[in-house]
């Protein structure tokens, strides 16, 4: 991290020193119907969710779906990247007041977060890189989207660095700084420009999604995947929100195999209402004992 100061710490209940070997990651859905990542950094069971989009009966369901629930069985924390309704469902307000667990989300978002029943008690505003508890450094980084914009996070723990970024008009030169050298990178590639430009959508709607403040085309998502893996420590490239009116996932496969041939085998496509594979991320170095 910059500077020569710790980032101040968010501390949680029970730490766990124990089996920090991997991090798992499982992008339970993501679509404009509802958002949400679990990512557990050890061995431990807990979890961290970005976004909670889904509802929470969908998200332990998901869990279920993927054979997963043993691996993520104890939420620790919730990160919002923005608070539009795919990413934060209000279900999860009356969850919160039963299991309190941190919401953190950058302070631009919080007044948003406090109206839309993110319980008060729970808000974490954040103003840049922190620490986890024991087990993880975070850093959240600002990208352009609609009027007060949404935030990727880079986690950092013992074993992997792990860059999520959904939801961004474009691609900034401090996102690209920030998601230097990551084990995986999971990023949004939304929709296909020409069916963007074909479908029904009226014009004011296509032009807020495609005019630097709204979602990444299949095209800026390549050639953001294709500088981010280029120092070639990316083991897992997954690829987020695929609008499902302007978006195929075959026409996104081809894209990123024809562009991308040394990251086909590690493609993961998320869907909207199935859970990708557990992903178990490691560094290169660290790969096999
Ligand atoms: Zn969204």
């Amino acid at each position: 991290m910059h500077g020569s100061h710790q980032p101040p710490t968010i501390h949680l209940s029970q730490q766990s020193r124990r089996f920090r070997m991997s991090a798992f990651v499982c992008v339970l859905g993501s679509s404009s119907r509802g958002n949400a990542t679990a990512i557990s950094f050890d061995d431990s069971g807990r979890f961290i969710l970005v976004d909670a989009g889904l509802t929470p009966k969908r998200v332990r369901g998901a869990l279920v779906e993927a054979g997963a629930s043993a691996r993520f069985h104890t939420l620790r924390a919730i990160f919002l990247t923005h608070l539009d309704r795919d990413h934060w469902s209000p279900s999860w307000a009356k969850q919160l007041q039963c299991s309190p667990v941190p919401v953190i989300l950058r302070r631009a978002h919080a007044e948003q977060a406090i109206a839309l029943g993110v319980p008060a008690a729970c808000l974490r505003p954040i103003d840049g890189a922190f620490r986890l508890g024991e087990t993880a450094e975070v850093r959240p980084i600002a990208v352009p989207h609609d009027e007060i914009g949404s935030t990727a996070f880079r986690f950092d723990c013992d074993h992997a660095s792990i860059g999520h970024a959904t939801d961004l008009g474009h691609v900034t030169a401090e996102l690209l700084e920030a998601f230097r050298d990551l084990d995986m990178l999971s990023i949004e590639s939304n929709y296909d420009e020409a069916l963007q430009r074909r479908s029904s959508r009226p014009e004011s709607i296509k032009e807020r999604i495609m005019g630097g403040r709204g979602h990444l085309s299949n095209e800026q998502s390549v050639e953001a995947a294709r500088l981010l893996t280029a120092s070639g420590t990316v083991r897992h490239l997954v690829l987020l929100h695929l609008s499902q009116e302007c978006n195929r996932p075959q026409i996104v496969r081809d894209l990123f195999c024809a562009r991308l041939p040394a990251m086909a085998e590690s493609l993961v496509i998320s869907r909207p209402n199935e859970p990708t594979p557990l992903l178990q991320v490691r560094r290169r170095e660290a790969a096999v004992a």
